[in-house]
């Protein structure tokens, strides 16, 4: 079975507000993620969500895919997409493609992603509060009692989060790397915020296969899981 490592850099030209809202102990609505040793992340689940969804916005259209987040609207849960048209099979049971690389609750993915963590970070001022206010678009004012708060990451411009070994493990075919690295070229934005100018970064990726560098995305394998 294929064997893959991707390295990625995030280098973002907004300040990013990452991590989960409604953290008790801080005035925040969205807080900054950290690791166990204080680091600033982006966690490793936020880089599989979004990452998920690319590559479903993707595909969605051209291969039978089942509908997360809902389990029960998920492989191996339902044997047909939509549109009726019938899942593949794994093992006997249904199980889209999206499923085999990223796992659901009948399979478990075979890739492990892990939290982007930040450089530099001696250069990083103190974190900020950053005041949102909620529009009311109809009238032009401020909505009452719609004024939030979102802490940011400290942030300098060139801010960088990375890991040399974001995301391995294994797929069940070498096509399935290219789906993911045809997601990756699709992130933009990352974390709370994003429709008020936060967040907004660019993605660079390093990929192994099997301990071969692969220089580019090759779209003959995506279509052929589109063909398939
Ligand atoms: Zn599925």
């Amino acid at each position: 079975m294929p064997t893959i490592t991707i390295s990625l850099v995030l280098t973002f030209a907004t300040p990013p507000s990452v991590g989960a809202g409604g953290a008790s102990g801080t005035l925040a609505d969205k807080v900054v993620a950290r690791n166990a040793h204080g680091e600033f992340i982006i966690p490793a689940s936020q880089v599989k969500g979004k990452l998920r969804h690319a590559c479903e916005q993707m595909l969605r259209g051209r291969v039978p895919l089942c509908n997360p987040p809902r389990a029960e609207q998920m492989c191996p849960q339902i044997d047909k997409d939509d549109a009726g048209n019938a899942l593949p099979q794994k093992d006997g049971l249904p199980c889209c493609v999206l499923c085999q690389i990223f796992g659901s609750a009948g399979y478990p993915s075979r890739l492990r992603f892990h939290d982007l963590v930040v450089t530099d970070a001696d250069l990083l001022p103190p974190e900020t509060l950053r005041a949102m206010v909620s529009l009311n678009r109809r009238r032009r004012v401020a909505e009452a009692q719609r004024l939030f708060l979102i802490e940011t990451a400290p942030y300098f411009n060139g801010l960088q989060f990375q890991n040399s070994e974001a995301i391995t493990g294994q797929v069940d075919q070498p096509s399935h790397i290219h789906i993911v690295l045809a997601g990756l070229q699709l992130l933009f934005a990352w974390g709370g915020g994003t429709s008020h100018g936060l967040g907004w970064g660019d993605v660079k990726w390093e990929a192994w296969l099997d301990g071969q560098l692969i220089n580019k995305i090759d779209s003959e394998e995506v279509k052929q899981i589109c063909l398939s």
